[in-house]
């Protein structure tokens, strides 16, 4: 871009004002030239077509009329004066009404003229009518040509008390458009230009705002959006490229006898392929004498704690400490578990450390962590605290479900001399275009198999009105010996209602599975962190058959004995919620079901949710329908996380483009890293410009 000229501030510009321009700061942060002409219209009004009457069917859709008014009538008094005029074309008639500006209006109607009409039409009383429409004289239609596609911009009241609706921002863009200085150069070299066949910048800005028809405006986006995503897939590219080259690290030379003596002796079943081939590529990293920074995917149940434990052997080997930290206390306890049992013939030493350690058990814990004598450290976020101090930190495992902060994350980083080798894990798989935003400077390993013994789980969706059936199933289950969930939603911890249902729930289950033929366990969390272990640990024993519970088991919980998973109000969750909770079991041999329980009434993207859960057990594929479903945006956390603040893009949509731009940024840098050569060098000042104010947001881990 040009910088002096679109840097120029906001109250420079014909038409602006120091009013405008401070309500143009305050509402939408537009303070130069530039900021105004990337605030792009939200949607179009497709002018381009003509309706007839006779066609025209009261529903959202703005529609275009050509005809003239026969007739003017006022109607009411006072409050409820109205004026109705009659407008016929050559297939029918409906009435135009106002409430506002009757006079002003009245007087500019010319009876019998052809004029053309615009707005919302609705049926009331069995009549077509449009309230307020826009009334054009035909002898105005060149002032339509110009603009057949209208764009529409966002606009709060205060906007509009200082003539900045839609049509008034669509003014002053114009003016910023048709200024004689308006240049914008075009940053990309030519040859990514033509074989792109991309139009130029300026004339990308041009058509955006003001598109003839859909062609053009399609043509505009598709420039603008490369333009956009391809500055963040280079920042991210390349800063990876100089963490790369910078940042030295560990080098875990050897695999010693820790690994190797877990390997033959200890793993309890044969590894998979894909769990072989990750911890293979994990090796490599740490072995390189470059900071790791991967990130391992894999659906749920696929055994990414195991690998996780495999490497932190590694790191022992290395005379290394590991750290492994998990987003809940209960998760955190879990692994606990699984390392303790899987480890518990060998010559290594474990503990956890949470909120709620005691101080004199974090006392001792955190002296040991010093002097060395812990290997391993499994806790919450209480491990990022300054007070923790390790002897010789080389590996941090994060396993997350988008819940660390980026800040969070890299706190750990510095717990050692030199940065230790970092994994981050996903508890259920993300969709691949968020991925490569998200958590596109980390290297990828991804666990495309589960364990060999498993069998799909079976999911069904069941109405309320059929729960006596689903407590025969669940009896029935029980006395092959085999356990179950029941969750409810609890989507905020302070909403009480939600806390009634799961009472009401668990004495309702109570009842009708009573002591002592069974027991009944229940998990929350309003419970004390004592009183939840015992509970888990009641059903993680087998001791209780049904844990009923919220979503603190969403994530990690592992009780391979459980078959069933009953969500309750399954529609009140989020669909990688729902897969995350599907994913407690069939962790065993055994075939396992999940029933979803809704009422009769359901919206049709909650619809949708239940439907995809019961055709698919693909952690992927369900991650795309999520993202489909719900934006980009509002994945859980992407939005907190802050990497991306996108003008016109839309990770859910555009992921071909962030293919693309992905593509084109990483040709870019092989050949020319650091955008020496001249050709590179209006891409390297706008992406210095980008940078500018900006934290470094890609250093993600
Ligand atoms: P996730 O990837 O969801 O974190 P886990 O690591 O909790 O999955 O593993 C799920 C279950 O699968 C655990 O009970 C674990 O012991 C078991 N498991 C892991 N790897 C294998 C394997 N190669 N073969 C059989 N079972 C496995
Ligand atoms: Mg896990």
């Amino acid at each position: 871009m040009n910088s002096t000229f679109l840097d120029t501030p906001i109250e420079y510009l014909k038409g602006i004002g120091p009013q405008k321009a401070d309500t143009l700061k305050k509402e939408l942060s537009i303070f130069s030239f530039g900021d105004l002409l990337t605030n792009f219209p939200y949607r179009y009004i497709d002018k381009t077509k003509f309706h007839k009457i006779s066609e025209i069917q009261g529903d959202e859709n703005f529609v275009q009329i050509k005809g003239s008014i026969i007739s003017i009538e006022m109607i009411g008094k006072e409050h409820g004066k109205r004026m109705v005029a009659t407008l016929k074309d050559d297939t029918g008639a409906l009435e135009l009404l106002w409430f506002k500006g009757i006079k002003w209006i009245s007087s500019s109607i010319k009876l019998h003229e052809q004029v053309i009409v615009f707005g919302r039409p609705s049926l009331f009383n069995k009549s077509m009518q449009i309230s307020h429409p826009e009334l054009d004289s035909i002898n105005a239609t060149e002032q339509i040509h110009l603009s057949k596609f209208e764009p529409m911009y966002n606009s709060s009241e205060k906007m509009k008390l200082r003539g900045l609706d839609s049509k008034g921002i669509s003014k002053v863009i114009k003016n910023l458009l048709e200024h004689p200085q308006f240049s914008v150069i075009d940053t990309f070299p030519l040859s990514l230009i033509q074989k792109h066949r991309f139009i130029s910048l300026k004339e990308a800005y041009q058509l955006i705002h003001f598109p003839q028809n859909l062609e053009q405006k399609q043509k505009a986006e598709f420039r603008l959006k490369f333009e956009e995503l391809f500055f963040i897939q280079l920042k991210i590219l390349q800063s990876k490229l100089f963490r790369k080259i910078n940042t030295q690290g560990f080098t875990f030379s050897k695999v010693g006898e820790f690994f190797n003596e877990f390997y033959t002796n200890h793993l309890p079943f044969e590894l998979t392929n894909a769990q072989k081939k990750v911890i293979k590529e994990i090796r490599f990293d740490m072995g390189s004498s470059k900071q790791m920074n991967r990130l391992l995917q894999g659906d749920v149940g696929s055994g990414k704690t195991l690998v996780a434990l495999m490497c932190m052997l590694i790191a022992k080997d290395n005379n290394f400490q590991s750290c492994l930290m998990a987003p809940t206390e209960i998760l955190a306890q879990q692994h606990l578990q699984t390392f303790k049992e899987l480890l518990k013939n060998m010559n290594m030493s474990i503990a956890l450390l949470t909120g709620s350690s005691k101080q004199s058990e974090r006392k001792i814990m955190l002296e040991n962590l010093v002097n060395g004598d812990l290997d391993i450290i499994i806790g919450t976020h209480a491990l990022i605290e300054e007070k923790v101090v390790f002897k010789n930190l080389g590996l941090v495992v994060i396993d997350e479900q988008h819940r660390f902060g980026v800040e969070q994350r890299s706190k750990l980083w510095k717990k050692n001399i030199l940065h230790p080798h970092i994994l981050v894990m996903t508890a259920t798989p993300i969709p691949r275009t968020l991925a490569m935003t998200f958590y596109g400077d980390l290297d990828t390993s991804i666990i495309d198999e589960l364990p060999k013994d498993r069998k799909p789980i079976l999911t069904s969706h069941r109405y309320d009105s059929s729960r006596l059936q689903v407590f025969g199933f669940i009896a029935e289950q029980i006395r092959l010996g085999l356990q179950i969930y029941i969750v409810y939603p609890l989507i905020q911890e302070s909403e009480n209602s939600d806390y009634k249902d799961l009472m009401d729930g668990y004495e309702s289950i109570v009842r009708a599975f009573p002591r002592p033929q069974y027991q009944v366990s229940i998990v929350h969390g309003k419970m004390k962190p004592k009183d939840k272990d015992f509970e888990m640990q009641e059903f993680a024993s087998g001791k209780s058959q049904i844990l009923v519970a919220t979503t603190v088991i969403e994530v990690g919980v592992n009780v391979p004995n459980a078959s069933v998973m009953i969500i309750e109000s399954a529609e009140r969750f989020g669909l990688s919620q729902l897969h995350q909770l599907r994913g407690r079991v069939g962790r065993g041999a055994e075939q396992s079901y999940c029933i979803l329980m809704t009422g009769f009434k359901l919206s049709a993207e909650g619809k949708k949710r239940i439907e995809t859960l019961v055709r698919t057990n693909d952690g992927f594929e369900i991650a795309e329908v999520d993202m489909k479903l719900r934006g980009s945006g509002d994945i859980a956390g992407t939005r907190q996380s802050g990497v991306v603040d996108l003008k016109i893009s839309d990770l859910a949509k555009d992921g071909q483009i962030v293919m693309l731009a992905r593509n084109e940024a990483n040709l870019i840098l092989e050949e020319d890293p650091q955008l020496y050569l001249p050709q590179h060098i209006p891409i390297q000042i706008q992406l210095t410009k980008n940078m500018q104010g900006k934290s470094i947001w890609s250093k993600i881990s």
